[in-house]
C-alpha cells in the first residue's frame, strides 16, 4: 500500500559515494535530505580491490574498509539512509514525486545518484540452470575460497575483480580482443598472480550447466596464450573450460530507466535550473571514480544550499 508523505526539500536517490557526499554536504548546512537506497549503502565501491588514488589514504585502502568509513560518516551526522527501490521518479505541478516500493515523496529537489548498471551479454546463450553462477559483480561471492571463476572482460573492472578474487580462487580472465583496456598497473599485476591466467583472442560462445560446474564453451582465433596458469586441463584444445563460477565484465552503463514521461519531456530544463541534478558515475562517462563522484556530490549540494537561502530572503 503506497501513502504519500509531506513534502521535502531534497531527495537523493542512491547512496554510493556520490549520494553519501551529496546528503553529508546538505546535513553540514542542516538540511534534512531523504536518501533512498534500494541495495546495500556504499555502491559499486563495494566491489573495488583496493583504491590507490583517493586523497587521505597514502597507503590504499580497500573498497569495502572505505565503505565501512562512509557508514560512519553517515552515522557520525544522523544521516538515515532509508532502503527502497526508486520505481518511478516524475515531474508534476512544479514537484517531482519519487515513487519508491513503498511510497510516494514529494519534494522540490532530487538529486540522482544512482550511478551505473552493468552491460548485460545478450546474445550469449545461458542456461536457466545456472544463472545462480553467474555475476554481474562480486561483491556477493567475496566470501568465497578454493574456486574455480571465469572473468569475461578486458578493463579495469574485470582486471580489478581477477585480482579480488584471486586472493582466495583460481582465476582466469577472458578477452575477446587482442588488446585489454586496463591501466598497465593491473595488468601487471595480474601477470604476476600466481592465480590469474589470461587469454586474449578468446570468446564465450555459450555457458551451460556440466554436473555441477558450469562450462564455457571457446571460440579463439588464435592459440596464443598470454599468461597461462589454469591448473586442471588444456583448454584451448578441449575449446572447453569448467569453473564454479562465471564473472560478466564488459561495461557499465548509466543506471536511469525509472524517468517518467512529463520529467523526461522537461529533463534538460529541470536540469539547468537547479532543480535536478545528476551526480556520479551517471553522467561520468569513462571518468567514473570515486573522488569526482564525492566532488559532484558535495557542489550539488552547496548549490541547494544557496538556492534554498536565495529563496528565504
Ligand atoms: C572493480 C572496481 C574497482 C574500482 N576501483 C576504483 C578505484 O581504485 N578508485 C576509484 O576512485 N574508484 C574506483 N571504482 C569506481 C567507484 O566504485 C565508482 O566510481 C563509484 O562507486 C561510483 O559512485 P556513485 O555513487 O556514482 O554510484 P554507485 O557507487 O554505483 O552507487 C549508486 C547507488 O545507487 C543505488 N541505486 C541505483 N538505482 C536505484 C534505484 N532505482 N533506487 C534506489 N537506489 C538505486 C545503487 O544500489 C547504488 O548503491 C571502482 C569500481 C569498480 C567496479
Amino acid at each position: 500500500m503506497l501513502s504519500e508523505v509531506d513534502i521535502k526539500d531534497v531527495v537523493i536517490i542512491g547512496a554510493g559515494p556520490a549520494g553519501i557526499a551529496t546528503a553529508i554536504q546538505l546535513k553540514h548546512y542542516n538540511i534534512e535530505p531523504i536518501l533512498l537506497e534500494q541495495a546495500e549503502i556504499g555502491g559499486l565501491l563495494r566491489n573495488a580491490n583496493f583504491l590507490e588514488n583517493y586523497p587521505g589514504f597514502p597507503d590504499g585502502i580497500g573498497g569495502l574498509e572505505l565503505v565501512q568509513l562512509f557508514k560512519k560518516h553517515l552515522k557520525n551526522f544522523s544521516i538515515k539512509v532509508n532502503f527502497e527501490r526508486v520505481l518511478e521518479l516524475e515531474y508534476c505541478d512544479n514537484l517531482f514525486l519519487t515513487k519508491t516500493n513503498c511510497r510516494v515523496i514529494k519534494s522540490s529537489v532530487v538529486v540522482i545518484a544512482t550511478g551505473t548498471k552493468p552491460k548485460k551479454i545478450s546474445v550469449l546463450p545461458i542456461s536457466d540452470n545456472i544463472k545462480d553462477r553467474i555475476f554481474y559483480e562480486i561483491y556477493p561471492i567475496l566470501g568465497i575460497k578454493n574456486k574455480k571463476i571465469a572473468i569475461i572482460g578486458a578493463g579495469d573492472v574485470a582486471f580489478d575483480y581477477g585480482l579480488n578474487l584471486s586472493q582466495n580462487n583460481e582465476v582466469i580472465i577472458l578477452n575477446r580482443r587482442k588488446e585489454a583496456k586496463c591501466i598497465p598497473v593491473l595488468m601487471e599485476r595480474c601477470m604476476k598472480s600466481k592465480n590469474i591466467s589470461y587469454f586474449h583472442n578468446v570468446s564465450v560462445s555459450e555457458i551451460n550447466n556440466a554436473d555441477s560446474k558450469t562450462m564455457l564453451t571457446l571460440i579463439h582465433s588464435d592459440s596464443q596464450t598470454v599468461n597461462k596458469k589454469w591448473k586442471s586441463q588444456n583448454f584451448l584444445e578441449d575449446n572447453q573450460i569448467y569453473t564454479d563460477y562465471v564473472v560478466i565484465a564488459i561495461g557499465r552503463e548509466p543506471c536511469i530507466d525509472f524517468l517518467g514521461s512529463n520529467l523526461k519531456k522537461h529533463l534538460d530544463n529541470l536540469l539547468n535550473t537547479d532543480k535536478l541534478y545528476l551526480v556520479g558515475d551517471i553522467k561520468n562517462e569513462i571518468y567514473r571514480q570515486t573522488a569526482i563522484c564525492v566532488g559532484d556530490g558535495i557542489k550539488a549540494a552547496m548549490k541547494i544550499y544557496r538556492n534554498i537561502e536565495r529563496e528565504r530572503t
